[in-house]
């Protein structure tokens, strides 16, 4: 059943069950009243009456006699007036009862003999009247009755005419409702099928760009509305951040297949070589030889490398501890000097650095990525230091060259996966996962690495990472 349907039935049910209600109270307080206003019109009447008895006689007529008044005089077309004595004898009636007479039942003849009044309706539905009876008494006896009645069909049929009226009344303002009901319940429909419609083409469509459409208020359906395209926004961050995720999978799988397979076909080439004219020719052999280690070397670093992505990616994360900065730089400093080769190497005294939450590992790669990248991308005869310092609530851990540096345009990408300049291609070595590693070590550590740096002159990265609480 349609939200509609519902709608409109509830409506008309509630609707007829309250005019039901008012309709009964309506008939019964109406009957009341009405019926309660003959009544008292026929005591009044009984009333008049019986103040316009006389008693004639007395001296010198030593006979006393009751003499009731011309009863016409107190009749209306609808009201009768009949006096009788106790035993049923008329005395007098109202001539507009023609030849009928009032029917005078044993209760009210009992209440009369009692000295009490009594109204009773008598008579067929449709014919019905009212009578009240009221004993006239004379010297403290009962002598006889008077009754006044009144026909009741006046006023039945007015209150058969009033439940028609109500029924049919009651019957159509329902249906008139409920019809109305029906087109209202659209009309306050009509934005939501609009709502589901759109909502329904942006999933056909298979679009996330599209949006549901609503010029109107700021009311249920506006914030229904405001809430899908919400949806729809999140839906689409999120879908376009998972595709670029997907789309990055994709480049650094097909980039580290083809990083793989240089070194590979470089082995097998020699190996070949070496199977055809290894023998024969000693220097070639050697040669060969040397090809082999270096390039097994250089994929053994990249197998490294790559394992190491592939698994922060998989969301492994380092344990973190409290680490003594100045420890972990003393120990990169140690290995700089043996890496420095025919390059200069200054390292600050680290004592100034102090704690921060870290792997040990992990942080020396990074120092160590970074310098081997400064010792690397240096000419022989240039200069490369390592400082310490603390700004705010960093530690930042300088790395400074003389060397060929990086071009501004080339800096935003130098660490991203496979990402090497020219410059460097023609330096030879590494694999463009570095910087990338190093970035990702940074992250891990709440930190981050910035890079200033001017082709020819040399470059600095700095490596920002967060002092433990405690220690500041
Ligand atoms: P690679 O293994 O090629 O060194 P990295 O990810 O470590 O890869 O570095 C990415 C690129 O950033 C390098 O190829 C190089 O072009 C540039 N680079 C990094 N460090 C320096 C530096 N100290 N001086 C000049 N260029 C640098």
């Amino acid at each position: 059943m349609s939200v509609r349907l519902k709608l409109t039935l509830w409506y008309s049910a509630v609707l007829a069950m309250t005019l039901l209600v008012f309709a009964l109270t309506l008939n019964f307080v109406l009957g009341h009243d009405l019926r309660a206003s003959v009544d008292s019109g026929l005591v009044a009447k009984a009333g008049e009456v019986i103040r316009s008895i006389q008693v004639v006689g007395g001296f010198p007529d030593p006979v006393e006699r009751v003499v009731l008044p011309n009863v016409d005089a107190f009749a209306t077309p609808d009201t009768f007036l009949q006096a009788e004595t106790l035993s049923g004898q008329v005395v007098a009636h109202s001539a507009n009862m023609g030849s009928q007479l009032l029917p005078l039942s044993k209760n009210a003849l009992a209440a009369a003999a009692a000295g009490k009044s009594h109204l009773e309706t008598v008579g067929q539905p449709g014919q019905r009247i009212r009578i009240y009876s009221q004993p006239l008494i004379w010297r403290g006896e009962t002598i006889g009755v008077l009754q006044v009645g009144r026909s009741l069909v006046p006023l039945d049929s007015t209150l058969d005419r009033l439940r028609v009226f109500l029924f049919l009344g009651g019957l159509l303002t329902v249906l008139a409702a409920g019809s109305l009901g029906w087109l209202l319940a659209r009309a306050a429909l009509v934005p939501i099928d609009r709502v589901t419609h759109a909502a329904a083409g942006v999933q056909e469509a298979r679009d996330l760009k599209r949006r549901v459409g609503y010029r109107g208020p700021d009311d249920e359906i506006g914030r229904l509305v405001h809430t899908i395209n919400a949806m729809l926004d999140r839906l689409q961050t999120a879908y376009n951040r998972m595709e670029e995720a997907h789309l990055l999978q994709k480049r650094f799988l097909a980039d580290a297949s083809h990083e793989l397979r240089t070194p590979l076909t470089t082995i097998r080439g020699n190996v070949e070589l070496l199977q055809r004219a290894g023998q024969a020719n000693p220097e070639m052999q050697k040669e060969a030889l040397a090809d082999i280690s270096s390039e097994a070397a250089r994929m053994s670093r990249l197998v490294h490398d790559l394992l190491l992505l592939a698994r922060a990616d998989a969301g492994y994360k380092p344990e973190m501890t409290p680490v003594d900065l100045a420890a972990v730089l003393g120990e990169v400093a140690r290995q700089g000097a043996v890496l420095a080769g025919p390059v200069r190497f200054a390292a600050d005294d680290p004592e100034s650095a102090g704690l921060v939450m870290g792997d040990i590992d992990a942080l020396k790669e990074l120092f160590l990525i970074i310098l081997d990248n400064a010792f690397k991308y240096t000419p022989p005869g240039g200069q490369v230091s390592l400082t310490v310092r603390q700004e705010k609530h960093f530690h930042v851990v300088g790395i400074a060259d003389t060397g060929i540096g990086i071009d501004p345009a080339e800096q935003e990408h130098i660490f991203e996966r496979f990402y090497r300049t020219d410059r460097a291609r023609k330096a030879g070595g590494g694999t463009g996962l570095g910087l990338a590693i190093a970035r990702l070590i940074a992250e891990q550590h709440q930190g981050r690495i910035t890079v200033r740096s001017e082709p020819g002159c040399g470059s600095t990265f700095s490596v920002w990472l967060p002092g433990l609480a405690e220690a500041w």
